[in-house]
């Protein structure tokens, strides 16, 4: 259709094809052993896994669910954990064995918690042992029958291979807690299992390899189901995007938690597909981070925005040699440009803006890597990949660089929410997804968010999009991060109000900001109140949690 125009921006290499494997995620895991089995499949900190031992541990750990467990084809097990090899070995386990991984965040209450252990009605979970005993508190109010637990200390202090089981054994690494008997330590399911190759074989469009609860900044969590095909065919669409990246040889940077989709589809399923290795980083620490680009030299490193903000800033970045680094997608929240520019001239590689959420396993648009892009913009579908400019009641597509809500339909897209038919009704319209968030398209098919709909803010009748001022204030030298919110406003009904974090060595005040803002936009966008602010909320993928800052303005309210 007339509508499809990004079609001809698309690289030589990239040609649509709509064919994917039907298989088991973890074809990829297997396949890739053979072809690499040497290969470091995960750096963690020192230590390190070949390809082949992720593979021996991902069996012992299936074969344990399916022999020592009554674990079947469809149960749900969840996965509390940062990024480390035991996040790999359980992921890759459940899905050899059949089951659907539901990711938890480590840092969830004990409400969160139990919400989403009912809500899958999960019956096991793996976790760290230093989360062990809140896990075991929820743990009655909940399905799970055991909880699985280890240490990041486990692979700490050895050199190299030390999760090959036998050499475990012989030097008597045991984690010596005890938590009673409703759980079960980690290491036991490898030790007490065996590498017989297993694999569950999957009707990949209807078996769900993933249960991934979103919602977190804006509502209740719900848990969306991906199929095998969608995180087969998201990875896939990621790996001929970028084309210039060379199978067996690429380092990726693991700084996003695996526990986000976005994280497990440009990481983990992307760098074990193609045999790459993953630099695995727990928390995101610049320090950290930068030690670890001296010694391994990463060459790809996907991001969230706020993770290139913070190494642009930090005090010693000029010490560290990032040329090693070709390759950066940035998503999950707007790239501010003179980010974009900064990071580049500092590494010499790429750093392109890409869109997606967890609904879209996550990616559905990027810019192109090696050719044409629009900074600013969020770039054009991935292949496979259908999307339009709507008008949010009727689902007509509105007219070029008119502002409508962002429908988008390809392989990635979930197959609904979990146990929520009617909330799937809502977002899901003869295959096309409502993302919720209000766009624009050019006349070459480049795409631009303008915020999620839910954001906008309405002063005085007129609408107000936060990101345009966040932007604004971006660009301002002392602003190191904005936020920008509608606060209840007796006369306009809401007005706007800036939470703004000023960088160390630098100084703004309200008068300072409200001149520059004054003079780059229209008056009803200026901010009329101004909250400078240390630090800001953010979940892990480092969105800034408005609804934090929302409840906060409340709750400040009520209490003066
Ligand atoms: P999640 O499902 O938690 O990954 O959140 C998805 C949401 O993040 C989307 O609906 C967008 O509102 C936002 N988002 C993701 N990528 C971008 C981007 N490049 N620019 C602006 N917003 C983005």
């Amino acid at each position: 259709s007339s509508s499809n125009i990004w079609l001809d921006h698309y690289p030589y290499e990239v040609k649509p094809t709509y064919e994917y494997p039907n298989q088991n995620v973890a074809q990829f895991l297997v396949d890739t052993a053979q072809r690499y089995p040497a290969r470091h499949a995960a750096i963690f900190f020192d230590t390190s896994l070949t390809y082949e031992q992720l593979l021996d541990s991902a069996y012992r750990f299936a074969n344990y669910l399916v022999d020592g467990c009554r674990f079947k084809a469809g149960d749900r097990m969840a996965i509390m954990l940062p990024n480390c090899p035991q996040m790999l070995i359980s992921y890759f386990g459940t899905l050899l064995a059949g089951g659907i991984v539901v990711m938890t965040n480590p840092l969830y209450t004990e409400d969160e918690l139990t919400h989403q252990l009912n809500d899958s009605e999960a019956s096991y979970l793996v976790t760290l042992d230093l989360l062990t005993e809140k896990v075991l508190r929820v743990q009655p109010r909940t399905s799970l029958r055991k909880v699985v637990f280890t240490s990041l200390k486990e692979y700490l202090p050895f050199p190299k291979n030390i999760l090959y089981p036998l050499k475990m054994r012989k030097e008597g690494i045991r984690l010596k807690k005890d938590y009673g008997p409703k759980t079960l330590p980690f290491s036991n399911m490898l030790w007490q299992s065996t590498p017989r190759a297993v694999i569950y074989e999957v009707n990949a469009e209807e078996d769900l390899a993933l249960l991934q609860y979103t919602g977190g900044t804006t509502g209740t969590p719900k848990g969306v189901m991906l199929t095998h095909r969608n995180l087969i065919s998201n990875t896939l669409q990621s790996v001929h995007w970028s084309y210039g990246a060379k199978p067996g040889e690429e380092v990726y940077l693991a700084a996003l938690p695996c526990f986000h989709v976005f994280g497990l589809t440009v990481l983990l399923n992307k760098s074990v597909y193609t045999g790459g290795t993953l630099l695995l980083i727990p928390k995101f620490e610049p320090d950290v981070i930068l030690e670890t680009i001296r010694k391994y030299k990463p060459t790809i490193f996907p991001g969230a925005p706020t993770m290139y903000i913070a190494l642009i800033h930090h005090p010693r970045i000029r010490k560290y040699d990032l040329s090693s680094i070709n390759i950066c997608i940035s998503g999950s929240a707007p790239l501010p440009q003179e980010v974009q520019e900064q990071f580049e001239a500092l590494t010499g590689g790429k750093l392109i803006e890409g869109y997606g959420l967890t609904e879209a396993s996550p990616v559905t648009h990027a810019n192109n890597i090696w050719e044409k892009r629009k900074n600013g913009t969020i770039g054009i579908p991935f292949p496979d990949t259908e999307a339009k400019v709507v008008h949010p009641e009727t689902g007509e597509a509105v007219q070029i660089g008119e502002i409508g809500e962002l429908v988008v339909k390809g392989p990635q897209i979930m197959k609904g929410y979990w146990k929520k038919p009617m909330e799937t009704a809502k977002v899901l319209r003869d295959g096309w997804l409502f993302t919720g968030d209000l766009a624009t398209m050019d006349k070459e098919g480049f795409f631009s968010i303008v915020d999620r709909k839910k954001d906008m803010i309405i002063a005085g009748g007129f609408n107000v999009y936060p990101r345009e001022v966040e932007e604004v204030l971006y660009a301002h030298p002392a602003v190191l991060e904005a936020a920008v919110i509608g606060v209840p406003d007796a006369y306009r009904g809401e007005t706007v109000k800036a939470f703004i974090v000023v960088q160390a060595d630098h100084q703004a005040d309200e008068q300072e900001l409200d001149r520059w803002c004054r003079r780059k936009l229209a008056a009803y966008k200026v901010p009329r109140v101004y909250e400078f602010r240390d630090v800001l909320p953010k979940t892990m993928v480092g969105k800034v949690l408005k609804r934090a800052l929302v409840e906060q303005k409340t709750q400040q309210q009520s209490d003066g």
